[in-house]
């Protein structure tokens, strides 16, 4: 099944109003690119001037309260996420997964009630370097997806799934491309199980030190529909090369 690629940018904590050039500049090219779907999640504080900067891009926020409202200081629920102009966002990263102790129920919680808003979700999964040295990294990021999905999603369609090794995140290593395949069919096969031919059509993306340099290696892996980019994401320079790379269909 041939799939729509999406690359997605993850700003993390970074960027200032200083930075709202970037994001055009990458909305700009990505419009050149309409074969590929491109999205940036930039920190909260963005959001709302971004979408104003560039409008009809996607922006996206990089985590979301479970509940609707109420006394959850900091946090930021759905509705608000909508109203701010987002159209996705990110659950269940590793940096919150690890930093605040998020819970694979947490992250179910997270994403049943994102979708239920309308968004779209990035849903990230991975292994630490311990759990792949000791073999067990199939069968722990099978486990952490079956235990993150949402239950009965509305609409499947909006959900992408982000494979991240977290021993990858900013680390400048990337999971060999045969580590990839194989991920990446397991947890094709997990979607499957869930949503049945729901699970088909959904995106797996692979996040990890994705950059110009070694995209069209990744892309080219089969159940690889595209990149959540960390680090390259922040400029349009390193950012749209990888747009590009997904972009670019032509057997390998
Ligand atoms: C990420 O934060 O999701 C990520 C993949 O980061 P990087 O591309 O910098 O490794």
């Amino acid at each position: 099944m041939v799939r729509r690629r999406l690359i997605a940018g993850n700003w993390k904590m970074n960027g200032t109003a200083a930075a709202l050039g970037e994001v055009t500049s990458i909305a700009l090219a990505a419009a050149q690119h309409d074969e590929v779907d491109v999205a940036l999640c930039l920190p909260a504080t963005l959001i709302g001037r971004a979408g104003d900067a560039a409008r009809g891009f996607a922006i996206g926020g990089q985590d979301v309260h479970y509940a609707d409202k109420g006394a959850h200081t900091g946090c930021i629920s759905a509705l608000m996420l909508v109203n701010a102009g987002a159209s996705l966002t990110i659950v269940g990263h590793s940096e919150r997964r690890q930093d605040q102790q998020e819970s694979d129920e947490d992250v179910r919680a997270k994403a049943e009630t994102a979708l239920a808003a309308g968004l779209g979700v990035i849903l990230c999964v991975g292994e630490s370097d311990a759990v792949r040295e000791r073999g067990e990294a199939v069968a722990h990021v099978s486990a952490q997806l079956d235990a993150s999905l949402p239950k009965a999603p509305s609409d499947a369609s909006r959900l992408s799934i982000a494979y991240e090794p977290i021993w990858a995140i900013g680390t400048g290593k990337v999971a060999g491309v045969i580590e990839i395949g194989e991920m990446h069919a397991a947890l094709r096969g997990r979607l499957i199980a869930a949503y049945g031919e729901a699970g088909q059509a959904m995106r797996i993306l692979y996040g990890g030190s994705v950059k110009a340099s070694n995209a069209t290696e990744i892309f080219a892996v089969p159940d690889v529909d595209g990149a959540l980019v960390g680090g390259a994401s922040l400029t349009a320079a390193d950012f749209v090369p990888i747009i590009a790379a997904a972009g670019d269909r032509t057997p390998r």
